[in-house]
């Protein structure tokens, strides 16, 4: 049985940028109905015993698709949660940075690109930064997929772009949601 991850900050805490009726949703509703729709269908199955990673991984080798989409969406929202900061942008470390330099070309460079890759995502989905053989890369990807079940290297932060994450304080801009993202919350 899997457990919803408790946040380190309150549901308040990221206001304006991300109002508190937004975040009670997307955490008690949105992720919570994926979290509890996992349980409920792997109860007694192979994958009963797992790591989250694997159930991934597993469910997305097999075309297990109700698995899959249930376990990638809980792992995708914990790691979101874990790309807000509710005490404004944080700064990458000086050695991220240098990464961030080596792949982008400049931090400045960086947040137009992560900008353009997550609004160009077509429907519902997510922004990563992944890093792979050293590499950073900007990778956005449809529905539930993530770096895992597609093998995209170590994700190091990510953005949902999800209409459900950003329609009550955004409406349709989902490029002010992005901004707002980069310039706020963003989390290293
Ligand atoms: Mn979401």
């Amino acid at each position: 049985m899997f457990e919803m991850k408790k946040l380190n900050f309150d549901t308040k805490a990221l206001e304006p940028y991300m109002s508190a009726q937004t975040f009670e949703f997307h955490y008690g509703k949105h992720y919570k109905t994926y979290l509890d729709k996992l349980n409920e269908l792997i109860l007694g199955s192979d994958y009963e015993h797992m790591e989250l990673e694997e159930i991934i991984k597993a469910s997305y080798a097999k075309g297990d698709k109700a698995v899959y989409n249930n376990a990638a969406q809980v792992w995708n929202h914990e790691f979101f949660w874990n790309s807000l900061s509710d005490r404004g942008a944080v700064e990458p470390s000086s050695e991220l940075l240098n990464k961030i330099v080596a792949s982008f070309g400049s931090y400045d460079n960086f947040k137009k690109e992560f900008k353009q890759k997550a609004l160009g995502q077509f429907g519902s989905g997510w922004c990563w930064v992944v890093e792979k053989d050293g590499k950073l890369s900007i990778v956005a990807t449809s529905n539930a997929d993530n770096p895992i079940s597609l093998d995209l290297g170590k994700a190091l932060v990510c953005i949902d772009v999800w209409e459900h994450a950003y329609y009550l304080d955004y409406q349709n801009r989902r490029a002010d949601f992005i901004d707002s993202w980069l310039a706020h919350l963003l989390k290293w």
